[in-house]
């Protein structure tokens, strides 16, 4: 942690709660995620909010070439420092949510193996991964950091209590795995709940056809959308 603060006083950084700016200070645990990402597989990685680079660090020592979007620019400059003795790192100033991240990867990557890392914002969680998800972006796998609940809720069985709408989702592009959680002391500053790793196998398939994708989708949500209700009343 002394080395965090020492740097980011440095560079003049301040912390944005806003932003979901929660860092990682056990390095165990960026290595166990790049170790299970897939990273060194596929040899490229797309990482979302790299922060101060803690876990990109990992990510470029498996990997043959890193590419992280951030959207905060103060965050530049720091990661220019903490990840200078790697060259298979570049950063893309932006909105994750506004960037063609389609044609991003194909800039960077051309046709390579591709899979997704990340230690997300947790306030944009599912607009994230439901991004990654149905751009039909050429990743194999994302591997993320979320709170505890949203992993249960993203990975749960449909059927059970722990199913959303957001579970079908899932289930529908990939195969989720919850693979393990983290406490918030290894965050600075550390977040008020429990957070969890999970990754999300793409299908090569998906596992049914519907006729009307979008109609799909609807009929899901509206399902979910008053819990309270029967479900076949609420379609
Ligand atoms: N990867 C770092 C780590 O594990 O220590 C930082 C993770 S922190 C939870 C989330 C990061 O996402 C922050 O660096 C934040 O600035 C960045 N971020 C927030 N909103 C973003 C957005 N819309 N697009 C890209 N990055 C974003």
């Amino acid at each position: 942690i002394d080395v965090i603060r020492t740097v980011l006083a440095k560079h003049g950084f301040h912390f944005s709660k806003s932003l979901g700016q929660n860092f990682l200070t056990d390095v165990s645990v960026p290595q166990r995620i790049a170790a299970m990402s897939g990273a060194a597989e596929a040899g490229s990685v797309v990482e979302v909010g790299p922060g101060m680079g803690c876990l990109t660090a990992e990510l470029c020592r498996v990997a043959g070439r890193v590419v992280a979007v951030e959207l905060d620019r103060a965050l530049l400059p720091v990661l220019d420092e903490t990840l200078a003795e790697f060259d298979n790192f570049e950063v893309v100033q932006g909105d994750v949510l506004a960037l063609d991240l389609a044609a991003l990867c194909k800039e960077k990557f051309g046709d390579g193996r591709v899979v997704a890392c990340a230690n997300l914002p947790y306030y944009i969680t599912s607009p994230i991964v439901m991004k990654l998800l149905e751009e039909k972006l050429p990743i194999e796998s994302i591997t993320v950091m979320v709170q505890h609940e949203a992993a249960q809720r993203l990975c749960a069985e449909p059927g059970t209590r722990e199913a959303g709408a957001v579970t079908y989702a899932v289930h529908y592009y990939a195969k989720p795995q919850l693979l393990f959680t983290v406490k918030p002391g290894s965050f600075f500053p550390p977040p008020k709940v429990t957070s969890a790793v999970i990754r999300l196998e793409l299908h090569r398939e998906r596992p049914v056809a519907p006729r009307d994708e979008a109609a799909m989708f609807r009929t899901v949500r509206a399902a979910f959308g008053q819990r309270r209700k029967t479900a076949v009343n609420s379609v």
